[in-house]
């Protein structure tokens, strides 16, 4: 099934802006920035802002961190307009849409282990380079063949997207202006849904995004290696593909990201002067310096400052 772009999109012809979080922890500093930036985003020029939680990847999801995010958002007066979704509920439209890239041969079964893949790039000589992403050396693609009835085929499998030789995404990111990846060659076949059942990020997100009718997506900058390849499935899906703007990210003390594995404390929302230092502190991150004196002695005047702030120092 080829998901109809104009049925999906017609009725959202306004800004749609989402805050995309996965349940691994409470938010930090640097997801609050994020959140923060696309909030502003939306309210900026006037479009809905929605919240979907993306916890498809059970195992790094932890219980109970959905409802801990979705409080520290209304703490921070970041409220969302339609129902909160959960990626982990709307499988369907997922495996609907393997089924139809299956069914024009664009995606193959792939039986390797991360070693068999490390060992056929040493063999080429391709080791990887440090904090770079592992290119699929195309192994598994010599058994692609005519397919047959997907309900048919081995279930403990990957299924990765056979890309053309060569191909090269272009975009312009809002903010870093002009990107290119060659995904041929930096990424190679991308894994859409894994061994184990679970649908990839890659594919739930450009799912999620057209069916939701998100029209910009502001989001860290940790993500803008993904774009391409999202770009990319949304072409093949027939879907539109959305504005992006990709936000600076909060660093540590070491110049690592803040994260859950770097021990990133979660923002402190017991009281509104705790929860004003939180969101001054994201909006100096994100280069708001407007708000330097800002008045606002209450979360509500803060937003509604800010708000004023983006829409007059981000670019449109
Ligand atoms: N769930 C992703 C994350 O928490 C963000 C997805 C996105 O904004 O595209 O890193
Ligand atoms: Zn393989």
């Amino acid at each position: 099934m080829i998901l109809a772009v104009s049925t999906l999109t017609a009725p959202h012809l306004r800004y749609r802006g989402r805050f995309a979080p996965s349940p691994t922890g409470p938010l930090h500093a640097g997801s609050l920035a994020t959140a923060l930036g696309s909030w502003l985003d939306a309210r900026a020029r006037g479009g809905q802002w929605l919240v979907r939680i993306e916890d498809l990847d059970a195992p790094r999801c932890i219980a109970g961190a959905d409802q801990h995010i979705l409080g520290q958002l209304r703490a921070c007066g970041l409220f969302w307009d339609e129902e909160v979704t959960w990626q982990s509920q709307g499988q369907k439209a997922y495996q609907s849409a393997l089924e139809g890239l299956y069914c024009r041969n664009q995606i193959y079964a792939c039986t390797c282990s991360r070693q068999t893949i490390a060992n056929a790039l040493s063999k080429q000589g391709r080791l990887k380079p440090r904090n770079q992403e592992q290119v699929y050396p195309g192994t598994c693609r010599a058994y692609f063949r005519p397919q047959g009835d997907f309900s048919r085929e081995a279930h403990a499998v990957a299924w990765r997207l056979a890309l053309p030789p060569e191909k090269t995404i272009a975009f312009t990111d809002d903010l870093l202006g002009l990107q290119e990846q060659k995904l041929s060659q930096e990424v190679g076949d991308f894994v859409l849904r894994r061994a184990d059942g679970v649908f990839t990020y890659q594919l739930a997100v450009v799912i999620d995004d057209g069916l939701q009718g998100i029209t910009h997506i502001v989001r860290g900058a940790d993500l803008l290696s993904n774009t391409a390849r999202q770009i990319y499935l949304q072409g093949l899906l027939g879907l539109p593909t959305p504005h992006y703007r990709h936000l600076p990210l909060v660093l540590d003390a070491h110049g690592e990201k803040l994260s859950k594995q770097t021990l990133a404390k979660a923002i402190d929302t017991d009281s509104e002067a705790a929860v004003l230092q939180a969101l001054q502190t994201a909006a100096l991150h994100l280069g708001l310096h407007g708000l330097k004196n800002t008045p606002a002695k209450t979360v509500a005047q803060w937003l509604a400052h800010a708000t004023q702030v983006w829409a007059g120092e981000a670019p449109a």
